[in-house]
C-alpha cells in the first residue's frame, strides 16, 4: 500500500499549496468557523491547520489516515461524485506517505455546534482541554499508525512535516520557499475570498500574514476583500449585484483608475468554487471592452449563483472548469450585468 500511496500521492500533493487546499477543504467540510494555518519554509518545512469543526473520534483516527477512508459518501449520488472527482479519501493517506503527518483532535461534543463567538485564534486555546483528544502519527506510510492522548480543544489539528523527505525526486521539484509560499498564500486566499462566514488566519515562518475574522455585512466582506486584493483595489471597483432568470451575480469589478500592477487579480466563484472558464471569461472581456474600449487587465472578484443542475463543476476534479446548461444565458447575463455597471460608473 505504501508504493500505491505514493503514486497517489503524485497526483494529489504536488506542494505544499496542494497540502493545504486538502486540508483546508477537511476543515471546512467538518463545519469549521475558524481555522488557522501556520507555515514554514514555505510549507516544505511544516503545515499546520488548526480548525473548531467537529472533528474525530479517537477509533476513527486511524481510519482517517488509511486509503479510500471517507466519511462523507452516503448515497448512490456521492459515488457518482467520487467516480468523477477520484480523489475520495485519499488525501490523508497520500499526503502522510511522502511526510511526516500528525492528527490530533478533540470530537466536538454531542449536539453542541460552533457559533460564531467561537471565531476567535485558536492557536493560544490550546491547554484548556486537556481531556477527550486523541492523536495519530504516520511518517512515510499507512496502517501502522500509533494513538496516544493529547490536549487540544474541540476540533483537529494537521500537522504535516517534512514534505517529500522520502521522495527527493519529487522534492526536487520544488521551487524556492517564497515561491511554494505564494501558491500556498493563493490557495488560502481563494477559500478565505469564498467562505466569508469562516476565520481564517495564516502565518509564515512566525509572521502573520493574514487575520480574517468572520465577516457578514458588506463592510465586512469588503475589508476581507481589501485585505486580501489590496485596498487599491477596492477603493477603484464597483458593487456588482445582479438577479435575474435563476441566476444571481454579485461581487466587485475594477473601474479604469486600478492601478495594473496586478493584472492577475481575476476571481470568479461558481457556487462558492473558484474556476477558470473561457465563456465566462470571454463575457467578462467583452463587458470591459465595450464600456472602456479595451479588455485587457481586467481585475474581479466575481459570485455566480445558480441552481446546482444548472451547472457541472465536476469536468476536471483540479482544473477548475465549469459546465453550464445554458451557456449562452450564462454568458449575456454576466455580460449585461457587468455592462450595465461599468456604463453607469463611466467618467
Ligand atoms: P475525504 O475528505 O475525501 O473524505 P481525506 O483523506 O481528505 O478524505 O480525509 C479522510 C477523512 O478524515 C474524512 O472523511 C474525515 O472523516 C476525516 N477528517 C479529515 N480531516 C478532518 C478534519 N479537519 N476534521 C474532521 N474530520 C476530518
Ligand atoms: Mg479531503
Amino acid at each position: 500500500p505504501r508504493l500505491a500511496n505514493q503514486i497517489a500521492a503524485g497526483e494529489v500533493v504536488e506542494r505544499p499549496a496542494s497540502v493545504v487546499k486538502e486540508l483546508l477543504e477537511n476543515s471546512l467540510d467538518a463545519g469549521a468557523r475558524r481555522v488557522d494555518i501556520d507555515v514554514e519554509n514555505g510549507g516544505i518545512k511544516l503545515i499546520r491547520i488548526r480548525d473548531n469543526g467537529i472533528g474525530i473520534a479517537q477509533d476513527d483516527l486511524p481510519l482517517a489516515l488509511s486509503r479510500h477512508a471517507t466519511s462523507k459518501i452516503d448515497t448512490l449520488d456521492d459515488l457518482e461524485a467520487v467516480a468523477t472527482l477520484g480523489f475520495r479519501g485519499e488525501a490523508l493517506a497520500s499526503i502522510s506517505s511522502v511526510s511526516r503527518l500528525s492528527l490530533t483532535s478533540r470530537p466536538r461534543a454531542n449536539g453542541s455546534s460552533v457559533s460564531t463567538e467561537d471565531a476567535a485564534p485558536l492557536i493560544q486555546a490550546d491547554s484548556s482541554a486537556a481531556e477527550g483528544a486523541w492523536k495519530v502519527e504516520a511518517e512515510g506510510r499507512d496502517m501502522d499508525a500509533k494513538v496516544s492522548p493529547a490536549a487540544h480543544p474541540e476540533g483537529a489539528t494537521v500537522e504535516v512535516r517534512d514534505l517529500f523527505f522520502n521522495t527527493p525526486a519529487r522534492r526536487k521539484f520544488l521551487r524556492t520557499e517564497k515561491t511554494e509560499f505564494g501558491h500556498l498564500e493563493e490557495v488560502v486566499k481563494r477559500q478565505a475570498l469564498s467562505r466569508f462566514e469562516v476565520g481564517f488566519s495564516l502565518r509564515h515562518n512566525q509572521r502573520t500574514i493574514h487575520s480574517l475574522r468572520p465577516a457578514t455585512s458588506l463592510q465586512d466582506k469588503e475589508r476581507r476583500i481589501a485585505a486580501l486584493c489590496g485596498t487599491q483595489f477596492m477603493e477603484n471597483s464597483v458593487v456588482i449585484d445582479v438577479e435575474a432568470s435563476g441566476l444571481k451575480l454579485w461581487g466587485w469589478v475594477a473601474l479604469p483608475t486600478f492601478s495594473r500592477s496586478q493584472a492577475d487579480l481575476q476571481y470568479f466563484f461558481v457556487n462558492g468554487r473558484v474556476i477558470r472558464d473561457r465563456l465566462v471569461a470571454h463575457a467578462v472581456k467583452q463587458a470591459y471592452r465595450d464600456v472602456l474600449y479595451h479588455g485587457r487587465h481586467s481585475a474581479f472578484v466575481l459570485y455566480l449563483e445558480l441552481d446546482p443542475a444548472n451547472v457541472d463543476v465536476n469536468v476536471h476534479p483540479t482544473k477548475h472548469e465549469v459546465r453550464f446548461r445554458d451557456g449562452r444565458l450564462v454568458h449575456d447575463f454576466i455580460f449585461r450585468s457587468l455592462h450595465k455597471a461599468l456604463a453607469d460608473v463611466r467618467p
